[in-house]
Order: C-alpha cells, then sequence, then structure tokens
C-alpha cells in the first residue's frame, strides 16, 4: 500500500514564503557595508527577493544556470539568495579570502554567470574579471549614491536593478532535487572542488540544523551569523531563521570584538555562531573593559576545535552555554554537537567539560563510523582511532564536474579526512585530519588536543602542533605558540602548564614563539604552510 500524503516539494523559496506569511514583521538588522545599521523584514525580504529574480530574468538567467555571490553577511546577500533560488538559479558564493588564481578557477569551473558583491570586493573583481569570459554582469550591492567608480566594463547598480522592478513574479520552482547551491571546499592540494547542494538537501539540512541538540534556536531568538554565508552556508542560518521566525542579526564587514559585542548588546542577540577566532577576538574585548553579556544564552562553535579554557570562560564570566560543532561544507554543513544527554547532568563541571569538548554526537540524518585503514569498522570505545566515514541526505555523493573521481562507497560511506574516536555512548572526538596526524614510535598523538590545552595558558594567543620528522621516533610533535600581545612565555613554563595535562610522551619536544600562524581562508592553521617552514627545524634536548 502506497502512503497517501502530500507530495509538497522541499523547494527552499518555501522557506521565504512561510517567514513572510507567518513573521512577516520579524526584523532582520544589518550593518551595511556603507556603515550604518539597516533595519528590513521578511515581508520586505521576500518582496526583494521576487524583485531581484525579475531582474535576473530579465538579465536572461535561465534555470539551471550559477549565480556567484561575493558578498558579507547582510540583508541584501540574503535577498539575493532567495532571489537567485527564485529564478530557478543556482548560488554560489564566493570566498573573498581565496586567492586570486582560486577564486578565477571556481568561477570558471562553476561557469557562474552573473556576479553579485559587495563594494568592498570591487577591486579584486577588476583585477579577475579579463580573465572571466563567461560573466555577463557584476551587480554591485549599494544604492546609486554609495556606487563607486569602477573600471569593470557591465557593472550595474543592485538597488536600481530592484527598483526597476515591481515584485510581482512567481519563483520558477525546480525539482527538488536541482542544484540550489554552490560552495567550492578549498583543500590544501589540487584545485578547489564543488559542493552541489539540492533544494531537499539544503532543506532537511534545515530541519537537522533546527534540532534543539544542534543549533535549534526558536521564534523567540535574536540570531547573529557570524559566520559568514560564504562559509558552508553561515551553517544553514540563512535557511533556519526564516523558517522558524528568529530575528536576525547579521554583522556586514566588521567581525572584531568591539563590532560583535555592539550588535550582541544594542540588538538583544540571544543565539550566534561562528569559528573560535571571533570569539577569542570577543573575550579579549570584554576581558578589555567591565563588559557583560546578558542577553546571549548560547553560542554555537565549529570549524575548528573549541579550546577547553572558551566552554570555561563564556560559562563562567558570562552565564552563556556553548555548543560544539563539527562538520564539513560537504556535510551542508552539520555533522555532530558536543550536547550532553540527561545523565550528564549528575557528573560534576569538569567531567561535562570532557564531554563538551568532544565534537559529539550525530543528530537523525547524520550516519557515521570509523573505520581502519582496509575499511573495517572499528569499536567504539573512545580509544580506537580510524578515518571517520558519513552519509545521509545533506552528505555529498559527488563533487561538480566529477572532480576527484567517486567520493562515496557502495553503501554511500564518504570519508570526511578526519582521524576520530567514538566513544560507547556515541561521542565522536576528532584526533586530527588525516594529513596531519602525528604518529610517533607507533601511536598516534592529538594535535588538537595539545593545541587546545596550550591556548588555555594565560600568556598564549594561538597554538598549532605539527609531527616532524625524528630519527627515533618517526615523528615527534613540535609546539608552535603565538604570544598573547606584550608576553613571551618559557618553553619551560609551557611544559610545566601541560604537564600534568596530557601523556607523558605527547608533549611536545620543542616549542618556538612566532608573530603569526598562517590560516587558510575559513580560518583554518595550515598546517602544511607550518611543516614547510620548520621542515629545518633541529630538536634540542631540553627546550628551555
Ligand atoms: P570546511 O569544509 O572548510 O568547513 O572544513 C571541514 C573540516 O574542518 C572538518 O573536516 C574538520 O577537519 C574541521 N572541523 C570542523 N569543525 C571542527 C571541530 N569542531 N573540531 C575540529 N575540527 C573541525
Amino acid at each position: 500500500m502506497r502512503g497517501l500524503m502530500q507530495n509538497f516539494p522541499l523547494h527552499e523559496n518555501s522557506i521565504l514564503d512561510h517567514a513572510k506569511k507567518h513573521h512577516a514583521s520579524r526584523e532582520i538588522i544589518s550593518r551595511s557595508i556603507e556603515g550604518p545599521i539597516h533595519k528590513t523584514n521578511y515581508a520586505q525580504i521576500h518582496h526583494r527577493a521576487k524583485q531581484c529574480a525579475q531582474a535576473l530574468v530579465k538579465l536572461g538567467i535561465k534555470p539551471g544556470q550559477v549565480v556567484a555571490t561575493m558578498a558579507w553577511n547582510t540583508w541584501r546577500h540574503l535577498e539575493t539568495w532567495y532571489g537567485i533560488l527564485g529564478a530557478g538559479a543556482v548560488y554560489h558564493t564566493l570566498n573573498p579570502r581565496l586567492f586570486p588564481d582560486q577564486l578565477n578557477y571556481i568561477i570558471n569551473h562553476a561557469e557562474d554567470q552573473i556576479l553579485f558583491l559587495d563594494a568592498t570586493f570591487i577591486p579584486i573583481m577588476e583585477n579577475l574579471a579579463e580573465k572571466l569570459p563567461n560573466i555577463r554582469a557584476y551587480i554591485i550591492m549599494a544604492d546609486k549614491t554609495a556606487m563607486p567608480k569602477t573600471k569593470l566594463k557591465n557593472a550595474l547598480c543592485y538597488e536600481d536593478l530592484l527598483a526597476a522592478e515591481d515584485g510581482d513574479f512567481q519563483w520558477i520552482l525546480t525539482d527538488e532535487n536541482d542544484a540550489a547551491g554552490i560552495c567550492y571546499t578549498s583543500g590544501t592540494t589540487g584545485n578547489p572542488k564543488g559542493v552541489v547542494y539540492s533544494h531537499r538537501s539544503n532543506v532537511l539540512h534545515t530541519l537537522i540544523a533546527a534540532m534543539p541538540d544542534v543549533l535549534g534556536p526558536g521564534n523567540a531568538d535574536s540570531v547573529m551569523p557570524v559566520v559568514p554565508m560564504f562559509h558552508a552556508n553561515a551553517w544553514g542560518l540563512a535557511f533556519l531563521a526564516p523558517m522558524v521566525g528568529a530575528k536576525m542579526v547579521m554583522p556586514g564587514a566588521k567581525m572584531d570584538g568591539e563590532s560583535i559585542y555592539e550588535l550582541l548588546d544594542s540588538e538583544k542577540v540571544s543565539f550566534t555562531a561562528a569559528v573560535p577566532t571571533v570569539w577569542l577576538m570577543l573575550l579579549q574585548y570584554l576581558e578589555g573593559g567591565n563588559r557583560k553579556l546578558p542577553h546571549l544564552k548560547r553560542v554555537a562553535i565549529g570549524g575548528s576545535a573549541v579550546p577547553r579554557s572558551m566552554i570555561e570562560k563564556f560559562d563562567k564570566d558570562y552565564g552563556v552555554t556553548v555548543s560544539h560543532l563539527w562538520g564539513m561544507t560537504e556535510m551542508s554543513p552539520v555533522g555532530t554537537t558536543g550536547s550532553l544527554r540527561a545523565h550528564h547532568g549528575e557528573l560534576d563541571y569538569e567531567d561535562q567539560l570532557d564531554i563538551r569538548l568532544k565534537q559529539g554526537l550525530a543528530p537523525y540524518m547524520v550516519d557515521m563510523k570509523i573505520t581502519d585503514d582496509d575499511g573495517k569498522e572499528l569499536p567504539w570505545d573512545g580509544k580506537s582511532f580510524g578515518h571517520l566515514m558519513v552519509r545521509g541526505p545533506a552528505v555529498a555523493r559527488a563533487y561538480l564536474k566529477g572532480e576527484g573521481g567517486e567520493i562515496v562507497d557502495e553503501e554511500s560511506w564518504f570519508d570526511t579526512g578526519d582521524v576520530a574516536t567514538i566513544d560507547a555512548e556515541g561521542y565522536m572526538q576528532i584526533t586530527d585530519r588525516s594529513k596531519d596526524v602525528i604518529k610517533s614510535g607507533g601511536e598516534w598523538i592529538s594535535s588538537i588536543e595539545i593545541e587546545n590545552l596550550a591556548v588555555g595558558h594565560p600568556d598564549v594567543a594561538e597554538a598549532a602542533v605539527i609531527g616532524l620528522p625524528h630519527p627515533k621516533w618517526d615523528e615527534r610533535p613540535l609546539l608552535v605558540l603565538v604570544p598573547k600581545e606584550g608576553a613571551a612565555p618559557s618553553a619551560r613554563a609551557i611544559k610545566d602548564y601541560l604537564k600534568d595535562k596530557i601523556a607523558k610522551w605527547w608533549m611536545p619536544d620543542d616549542i618556538v614563539l612566532t608573530d603569526e600562524i598562517p590560516h587558510t581562508a575559513t580560518g583554518k592553521i595550515q598546517k602544511m604552510a607550518l611543516r614547510e617552514k620548520y621542515q629545518n627545524h633541529r630538536w634540542t634536548d631540553e627546550a628551555g
């Protein structure tokens, strides 16, 4: 017998339709690129997304074509996503921090037809434009008064374009399995690869993210996605907030501690999300004055491992709960969250912290396992390290144009490239990226765990651990530290600090101080660059 329920297509624009119908006056507050705070609501966003879709159709965009955005989180960026989708087209988010060569490659590879961009990014595109034959228009996301002079030949003004349309437009609804968005992953080797989300996968992912143990903000929340829309779909928040009718607060181009604090305070933000570096900047700013966070309840942190000291500080000094999140572009991106189970309420704080530090539990629609080098499944004992494999309706099954070949096995398992343990309760913990693991005397050392502890030292701003060749042990860990301003911790002091916190043989053999640790376009430590930099490092018998 077949089920007799309706086949309601899971189309992204049904989310904005819902927000307009049920949460019309809910606000979207943005720090505009021009500077002032801008206020709008879901009804207006809906109307302007329709104008945007109309304009795109007039510019000749056909269903299935790709339209790129290079923009910070603002109301206009939100409108363009739904406008592009409503024209039946596919949004492609460009990370402005990528190298020009990479941008050049991905814009041509995805065959982007039109590019929406913030005025800030005009110089980047002016330098690239002649290598981008497919782009027929650059739409500058500004009004006429803020339109800068540009050498871009086919530049159009966003607000003029919208003003010419009446918004009387029917979304062009493609099949729910058709492409909705593209985001490239920037691997350390080879060209970036395009992950292609469908309407269905994005809607299902939004429902995953909406679960209370995942991100789960509700209607009463004021939600600030600090994570950019070009970093793995802003972790789903650009769909999730309108789905539940939450207020949105968009930080624009300014993500320094002071600017973020200003919005957290003035817009009574109750839920926010970003990578650890953003929160390091905020916490430093908060410490610099007697500032509190009375409205903020929860902060989701992911993209890199969350240091223990960060969770503690948010908890104890500000009464804010950290949700640790692991995921990746290929997973839309949510994978796991470090939420506590009911019986953990009985544990003391430090033991709870041990659990919350783990990357955490997989929600429904994310399936995971760990395997050895031969693909054999490993036990969930919290000790066995293995390749972390995932599958689910919001996990990639191939990259755009088949780049990288087959990326899933016959049972749809996708190798995340992370090495992890899973304990008996199902908590996954990342040890390293597989290409960054440190193998010493046949045993594994978790660089992430040492880094996490090292940043808890009061003189340390950032830490990275890399494995370097060692004559006796194959590899030994080198700890690279960026000290806090004005501080110069000695190797001895750091080792003393780590002594009781890690196994003896995990202790880094050497500790070096540096001004800066290199980062990728999404804020991750570039271990390969560090290994190159320190390739001629000579081990000392006793550092300090
Ligand atoms: P991306 O696709 O750029 O978001 O990168 C995904 C990768 O970031 C993952 O495969 C992990 O290696 C890393 N990552 C993301 N979240 C975390 C986390 N909470 N802890 C440790 N690593 C993480």
